[in-house]
């Protein structure tokens, strides 16, 4: 008899697992069973702006394989519409429903792999349920706001201006909508310092799209069951349509249910190579995790697809046979709303405070191109260092074509503990078309070193 690898959440980590898994043991070895409540598997979730935007297809094209293409390919079975209900951690099986009949059935296991993601979360406020409102999470979710869409809405609220925000109010005024953010916070991307977060309220305001920063939703105004209005703080926005982008919370119930251990947010806590704590057998990865911070040395909640593939990869490796590890993060991400791009990387003034870190910053304004060349572009970049060492904390970038991508070497360096002195040497592309001849990054590194130096000159030996 084959050992047998059951999978929870047939998506981004949960697939890449058992696909991995598949790579280093053949099917007489090993059965994969994966079940996925929804009604698509090992689909793009970054994606769904872009669709519901109308610049890419979908839902079909968001799908990197289909359950028949896992079963023909890669001996995969992926049972989707199927809910697993309980882990039963002793007698190691799996307790699954169909969605369609309520059917039960049991799976028995050897390796659990659970890959459960993360869902957005819900507004306790009056009229929260009825229709119209939406969180985008999965193809399904898309799909509903596609629909709303396509019903004749003409006035949408995007509740939340986290990346997930800002990328659906794009998506709602390339569908020529009507549209309003409304954000808690003084300015928009809370994942960016509030100076930063001020040049994309600004651009977005510029782009038409109304931002009511500062302002905290109540509840919803509603007639016939469908929400027509959202209320705040400080009045009432019309709305046929809501979105809803205040963050996930790691779908951990049912682990939580079988005695896991949770740590930050909700997260189940994984060792190094993506096994449940103290728990043999049971694996987990992706947004239902939590990750280790290498700047602060914290554990931390970043639900991104770019960690839901790597922590899949490392976690059927290891269900394999292999050693695979997860270092951790160092938080990086990339988004864009219309013409206009933002990145960060590492810690946030705030969270370098938390973490009791001092350190100096330095802001430089410059272009993406030589300055003279056709299409150069604004760029802001932003640094954090740490006093006294000059170590890179992290970085910020707000700009426009070819300013998000810059945060990448900026990772590099901060993986690598690089300081701000060091970085005012690297060796960085230089051509009119691609950027001017200090790159934006080396400008912002060296006035960050001077921020360093002027910082120990004033404050001698009080750091
Ligand atoms: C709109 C949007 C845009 C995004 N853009 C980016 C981006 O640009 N870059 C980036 O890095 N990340 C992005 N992300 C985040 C990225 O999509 C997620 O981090 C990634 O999908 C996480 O993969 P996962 O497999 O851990 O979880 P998920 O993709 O959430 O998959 C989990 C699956 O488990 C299923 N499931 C849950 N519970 C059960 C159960 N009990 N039984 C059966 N099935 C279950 C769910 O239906 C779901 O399909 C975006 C997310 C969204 C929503």
């Amino acid at each position: 008899m084959p050992e047998r690898l059951v999978v929870i959440g047939g998506d981004a980590a949960g697939m890449t697992a058992a696909s991995q898994a598949r790579r280093l043991r053949g099917a007489q070895d090993l059965q994969i069973v994966a079940v996925e409540r929804g009604s698509f598997t090992s689909y793009s979730a970054c994606g769904i702006p872009y669709w519901i935007g109308g610049v890419v297809t979908g839902p079909d094209a968001l799908v990197a394989r289909t359950p028949e293409v896992f079963e023909r390919d890669y001996a995969i079975t992926v049972r989707l519409g199927t809910e697993a209900t309980v882990i039963d951690l002793d007698r190691r099986e799996v307790l699954v429903r169909a969605t369609a009949d309520g059917a039960e059935d049991r799976l028995g296991f050897d390796s659990l792999v659970i890959a459960t993601g993360a869902s957005p979360v819900r507004l306790r406020v009056p009229g929260a349920e009825v229709t119209g409102i939406y969180g985008v999470q999965t193809l399904d979710d898309g799909v509903a706001v596609r629909a709303a869409v396509a019903a004749g809405a003409r006035r949408a609220v995007v509740i939340g201006g986290g990346y997930i925000g800002v990328e659906m109010a794009e998506a709602m005024v390339q569908q020529c909508l009507k549209v309003t953010l409304v954000e808690q916070a003084p300015e928009p991307m809370a994942t960016l310092d509030p100076d930063m977060g001020r040049l994309v309220r600004e651009a977005m305001t510029g782009m038409g799209i109304q931002v009511r920063s500062g302002e905290r939703v109540v509840g919803f105004d509603t007639a016939d069951g469908r929400v027509t209005g959202v209320r705040t703080d400080q009045g009432t926005v019309p709305a046929d349509l809501v979105v809803l982008g205040i963050g996930v919370r790691p779908n951990t119930a049912l682990a939580a249910a079988a005695g896991l251990p949770l740590g930050v947010a909700g997260a189940l806590r994984v060792d190094v190579r993506g096994q449940v704590l103290g728990t043999p057998g049971v694996w987990a990865a992706g947004d239902c995790v939590e990750s280790f911070d290498l700047v602060s040395r914290r554990p931390v909640h970043v639900p991104l697809g770019t960690h839901a593939n790597k922590q899949g990869r490392v976690v059927g490796v290891n269900v394999g046979g292999g050693y695979a590890t997860f270092p951790g993060v160092v938080r990086t991400a990339a988004s864009k709303v219309c013409d206009i791009e933002i990145a960060r990387t590492g810690l946030l003034e705030r969270d370098a405070r938390d973490a009791g870190l001092r350190y100096v910053t330095a802001t430089v304004a410059s272009t993406t191109r030589a300055g003279y060349f056709p299409g150069a572009k604004p760029i802001t970049t932003k640094l954090i260092a740490e006093k006294r060492t000059g170590r890179l904390l992290g970085a910020q970038i707000v700009g426009q074509e070819g300013a998000a991508k810059r945060i990448d070497a900026l990772a590099v360096a901060l993986w690598n503990s690089m300081t701000v002195e060091e970085m005012t040497g690297l060796d960085l592309s230089y051509a009119p078309p691609f950027a001017p001849v200090w790159d934006p990054i080396l400008i912002a590194a060296r006035k960050t070193a001077e921020a360093v130096e002027a910082d120990m000159v004033t404050h001698p030996g009080r750091h």
